[in-house]
């Protein structure tokens, strides 16, 4: 269990925030030590504080810069970076651990903030909110062009659901779909060619009458059927 830097209280479950001392402690990068903090070129800011973010150096294979707010601990990720990040910080997971991905999901803290769309620290306009993967619980706030928002403690959250097999079962429930559209789509075009074969005696009544009274096509349909019962 993480504990606060400031009294060393339990922290809860996946929350930067300390019951006892109000702190707001570090949690997603503390299994990360080598970070550097770097002057950003161009100023980013925080969505929740309206701040500007500081860049840091994870140098996970070579440079690689993400943003933090030093108030609220987001993060704000480029375009597959947060991917990198936890593929960097979670491999060898082979088996989806079911029961630890419900208890993961009920000991969370709930959301931090009331549901609302943020903006993005670069270009601020409003950004999508998407659920990051199935039985995550996290729903991320993306900008397709700049990257993704994470607020403090959800980086920590992904990486206990990469090490549940949260990944895993993602991949099984995308290829699950997958397998549904194609079946759906295979029935659709069975469907389709038996409509086909049932229309063509129609064909033999020509247009003239499917233009008329449809009351009276139905009739001679009707009877059609009975003739050929
Ligand atoms: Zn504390
Ligand atoms: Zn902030
Ligand atoms: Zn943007």
């Amino acid at each position: 269990m993480a504990r606060c830097s400031n009294c060393n209280a339990p922290l809860p479950d996946g929350s930067v925030l300390c019951d006892y001392c109000g702190d707001r402690n570090d949690i997603d990068l503390t299994g990360i030590h080598y970070y550097t903090t770097h002057e950003n070129d161009a100023p980013r800011t925080c969505p929740r504080c309206d701040v500007r973010l500081k860049t840091l150096d994870m140098r996970l294979k070579g440079r690689f810069l993400i943003d933090r707010c030093e108030q609220c601990l987001g993060l704000f990720f480029d375009p597959g970076e947060l991917e990198a990040v936890l593929e960097a910080s979670v491999s060898n997971v082979f088996l989806i651990d079911r029961s630890g991905l419900d208890s993961i999901n009920l000991k969370r803290q709930p959301d931090q903030y009331p549901v609302s769309y943020i903006k993005c620290p670069v270009c601020s306009r409003h950004m999508h909110r998407v659920n990051f993967g199935v039985r995550s619980g996290v729903i991320i706030d993306r900008c397709k062009a700049h990257g993704v928002w994470l607020d403090g403690g959800e980086l920590r959250h992904l990486m206990e659901w990469m090490k549940m097999g949260g990944r895993l079962l993602d991949q099984e429930r995308q290829e699950q779909i997958k397998k549904e559209e194609q079946k759906r789509e295979s029935e659709q075009r069975q469907k389709l060619a038996g409509y086909g074969k049932e229309s063509s005696p129609f064909d033999n009544f020509g247009d003239p009458l499917r233009n008329s009274d449809p009351d009276l096509f139905d009739i001679v349909y009707k009877a059609f059927r009975l003739f050929t019962r």
